[in-house]
């Protein structure tokens, strides 16, 4: 099976062009969803200038472009307000200094929406390729979603029109949960395939493994096990039905995402681990894949809020 660790740039560019949905395309890593362009696409559909969208959604939409998302900071992560990135107003220009880090496809991307603060609160600008004042400063290593590349990367007196502000400058907050609240659904749905995937497998991998005179699919523990693990997918399964619908329906869904996104991480982390451990060997040998599902279904709880963050939120809906 093909592997996110065998994907050069161009192939991913042409997975994005063939809209395969995040839970197929994370059986092969979950770094091909590319949250960073899906979450651009969402926020110049919702918040970008008509000029905007006829200039980037159609390249994006159909792949020719590919997006990033710039929030993380070395000293600002799940507590982004603390943002450092600044913007002055010269003229019909705005400069932009700051560091940017942990940002996939940084150094790939045509397009990147980045946030940057000052006293009114925070705004997104569109910085392109090629900017001279964008420097990469590094790639980084992460332990999983290694298909789509992290890097760290400054800019510096970075001037960019008043054309590539998303929204309106410190409404930035409308923007990010505009795309935050729907990428979490393409977390989950990351989270769905690489559990799915894993759990295929088992069932399959313990059909055929005999142990001692019976199969291992004839081990009642076992047997049990992988029954948990289906209802539990099931029930994460319907549940980002549900939130994808009421997304669908234009509903508010800052809360039922983040409770998805951390239903669906937890159930799949927990999946992959059983999974691992109902088939041995097998599930210890690099050349099936665990390891690339168990690494980036961790980094799925981590990359886009972390499951932490994600409970803040509901229990700020409870005790609101
Ligand atoms: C592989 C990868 C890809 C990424 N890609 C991008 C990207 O493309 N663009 C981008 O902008 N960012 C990206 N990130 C950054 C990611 O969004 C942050 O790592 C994430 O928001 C967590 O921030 P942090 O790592 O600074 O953790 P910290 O904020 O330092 O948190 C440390 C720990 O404390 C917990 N914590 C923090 N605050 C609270 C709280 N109030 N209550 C309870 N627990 C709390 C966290 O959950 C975590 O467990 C990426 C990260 C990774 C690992």
């Amino acid at each position: 099976m093909l592997s996110g660790r065998d994907l050069d740039p161009p192939d991913l560019i042409a997975l994005l062009t063939l809209s395969v949905p995040s839970s197929k395309l994370a059986k092969a890593g979950a770094g091909l969803i590319h949250n960073g362009h899906f979450q651009t696409i969402k926020m110049l559909i919702e918040h970008g200038t008509l000029e905007q969208k006829e200039k980037y959604l159609k390249k994006l939409l159909t792949g020719e472009y590919l997006a990033a998302t710039a929030i993380t900071e070395p000293t600002a992560g799940s507590s982004f307000s603390n943002m450092k990135t600044t913007i002055k107003k010269k003229g019909d220009v705005y400069v932009l200094n700051g560091v940017k880090t942990l940002i996939n496809d940084a150094a790939e991307a045509d397009i990147m929406n980045v946030f940057t603060k000052r006293q009114e609160g925070i705004s997104v600008f569109l910085v392109e390729k090629n900017t001279p004042e964008l420097n990469i400063l590094r790639k980084m290593d992460p332990i999983g979603m290694r298909s789509s590349p992290i890097y760290e990367f400054e800019l510096k007196d970075c001037v960019v029109s008043a054309n590539q502000l998303i929204g309106k400058v410190g409404e930035g907050l409308k923007t990010f949960f505009s795309a935050f609240n729907f990428s979490r659904l393409g977390n989950a749905s990351a989270a769905l395939g690489i559990a799915r995937s894993a759990f295929e497998k088992t069932v399959a991998y313990l059909k055929q493994r005999t142990v001692g005179t019976r199969t291992a699919a004839e081990i009642q523990g076992l047997r049990w096990q992988l029954a948990e693990i289906s209802t539990q997918l099931q029930a994460a399964q319907l549940l980002r039905n549900r939130a994808a619908f009421m997304e669908d329906q234009k509903q508010d869904i800052n809360l039922v995402s983040s409770q998805t996104k951390l239903f669906c991480v937890e159930i799949a982390q927990r999946a992959v681990g059983d999974c691992i451990q109902a088939t041995g060997r097998y599930g210890c040998l690099r050349d099936n894949l665990f390891d690339l599902y168990l690494r980036d279904v961790k980094v799925l709880g981590t990359a886009g809020g972390s499951l932490e963050v994600m409970k803040n939120n509901i229990a700020r809906h409870l005790f609101r």
